[in-house]
């Protein structure tokens, strides 16, 4: 008889952002660790976007990795309209918990692990009903991590808003956090989102441990300041702290896209995308073509229509893409034309990891987001960093402070229109100065680092080892 394998449920939340993460975490235990893996994937659509379709079928190629979708409970009677979108996905996931106890309680062989993302956490229930062992999955940074463990103990120490504070958050082993790089759901303490984020920040410690998606050479002093720093540590409740980034796509779709970058020279194009949601107001799409125009550097851009707020997305509102709010009708006249020979638009969605990967591409202006700052670093690929929400601030002032692969504007985005000669300098520095070559070398490094980590032997693999060797051993 075949020995018994491990068997890990993992829980999604509602969204690309989640269900990506936990899907490619998904193939790598299955592929790689040989274990039995059933993703829980709760959606607010029953209809599958082709893009959420495409995903599904490349991570599921050629192997075992069952995904059950779970209806997100109607939330409407409980739920204030206004509630921001973070507070809504708290209460949906809360008010699923019934309908996700009852899948996984009806499987047989019942899962031995619940993995859950951050959204997730009130499942953690489940897990200790049934007497699985419990993990979050985190899909951002160690950093981020250290601070979301840690604000519990913010709460009762500091005064006052966070972004009102004259200096900066410490947070114990870890570099301090800039008052106006804090994560949305600390900006106004007074809202209902920021209760929710201390809960969920109390449930990781009620956890068995946490994995991160990150690598320790990308983040040494966090990873060490969980896994080493006595307050840290015991703020994490001695948790374990898995390190097993990066967990990113893999390309392989040809478009027309990518037969525009074939003919195009070696590392000659800037690569310009707000994530799957992100968007930007009319009048800084407006300096953005201005700035790609004036810097005369090759380009590639993604584009969304406008919105009023630079940091509000458009995750529930696709906007108009053909008709008279089609976002190109918002470039200056004679854009189109003008940049032909050296500018690619693409509308709404573009495949940002083949794009990434491609030897023309040079630079990439992000707003942050983790899996696209994972994207860059892992084809090698320095940035123009322009974050716009989560906590994406700390993933730039990373970027630009510590790791030294990205420049940045003066003032965030989010605060003030970026103007056409910053952009264009910006851009220049990127793809055609001496520093912007020492930042390609240095992410040329980072990502050979992303690579040794995920081999075998390699220290993300390695951590992946230690927490099926912990599953284990609370079965046996
Ligand atoms: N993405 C893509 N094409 C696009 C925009 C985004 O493939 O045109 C993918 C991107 O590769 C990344 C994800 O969507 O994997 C965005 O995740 P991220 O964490 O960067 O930002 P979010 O969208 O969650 O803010």
């Amino acid at each position: 008889m075949a020995p018994r394998k491990l068997h890990i449920a993992l829980l999604a939340s509602p969204g690309m952002g989640h269900l990506s993460p936990v899907l490619l975490l998904g193939r790598r235990l299955v592929t790689e660790h040989d274990l039995l893996v059933t993703i829980f994937s709760v959606t607010t659509d029953t209809t599958v976007s082709p893009v959420q379709a495409e995903l599904v079928s490349t991570v599921t190629r050629n192997i075992h990795l069952p995904i059950i979708p779970i209806p997100a409970a109607d939330i409407s009677k409980v739920a204030n309209p206004n509630a921001s979108v973070i507070t809504q996905l708290n209460i949906m996931m809360r008010e699923t918990v019934p309908v996700i106890r009852t899948a996984i309680s009806s499987m047989d062989p019942r899962p031995d692990v619940l993995i859950f993302d951050i959204f997730a956490y009130a499942s953690r229930v489940i897990a200790e009903e049934f007497g699985m062992s419990k993990f979050l999955f985190v899909t951002a940074n160690a950093w981020f991590t250290a601070l979301f463990t840690y604000s519990p103990v913010l709460d009762k120490e500091v005064v006052g808003q966070y972004i009102d504070q004259t200096g900066p958050l410490e947070i114990p082993g870890c570099k301090p956090v800039r008052p106006e790089d804090v994560i949305d759901p600390m900006v106004d303490r007074n809202d209902e989102t920021y209760g929710f984020y201390l809960e969920q920040a109390v449930g990781a410690t009620l956890t068995d441990g946490i994995l991160i998606n990150t690598w320790e050479v990308l983040e040494p002093q966090s990873v060490d300041a969980l896994r080493n720093n006595e307050i840290l540590r015991s703020v994490v409740k001695n948790k374990p702290v898995y390190t097993v980034g990066p967990i990113i796509k893999t390309g392989g779709v040809k478009s027309d896209v990518i037969e525009w970058l074939d003919k195009q020279p070696e590392e000659s194009v800037t690569y310009v995308s707000f994530g799957s949601g992100g968007t930007i107001s009319a009048k800084q799409i407006e300096e953005l073509a201005w700035g790609l125009e004036l810097s005369q550097q090759r380009f590639i851009w993604v584009v969304r229509p406008p919105c009023g707020h630079a940091s509000d997305g458009s995750f529930f509102r696709p906007g108009d893409l053909d008709g008279p709010g089609c976002p190109t009708s918002f470039f200056p006249k004679g854009f189109l034309s003008r940049i032909q020979k050296v500018g690619f638009i693409v509308l709404s969605w573009a495949p940002q990891v083949e794009i990434l990967n491609h030897k023309s591409v040079g630079g990439f202006l992000t707003h942050c987001g983790w899996n696209s700052t994972l994207e860059s670093i892992t084809s090698g690929v320095p940035m123009i960093t322009w974050p716009l929400y989560a906590e994406q601030n700390m993933n730039a002032t990373m970027l630009v402070e510590e790791l030294e692969i990205a420049v940045r504007p003066e003032v965030l985005p989010t605060k003030k229109v970026v103007g056409r000669d910053e952009i264009e300098k910006m851009v220049r520095v990127l793809m055609d100065s001496e520093k912007g070559k020492e930042m390609r070398e240095k992410a040329k490094i980072l990502k050979k680092g992303a690579e040794e980590a995920i081999t075998e032997n390699g220290s993300s693999y390695i951590s992946m080892c230690k927490l099926i060797e912990n599953c284990w051993s609370k079965i046996q």
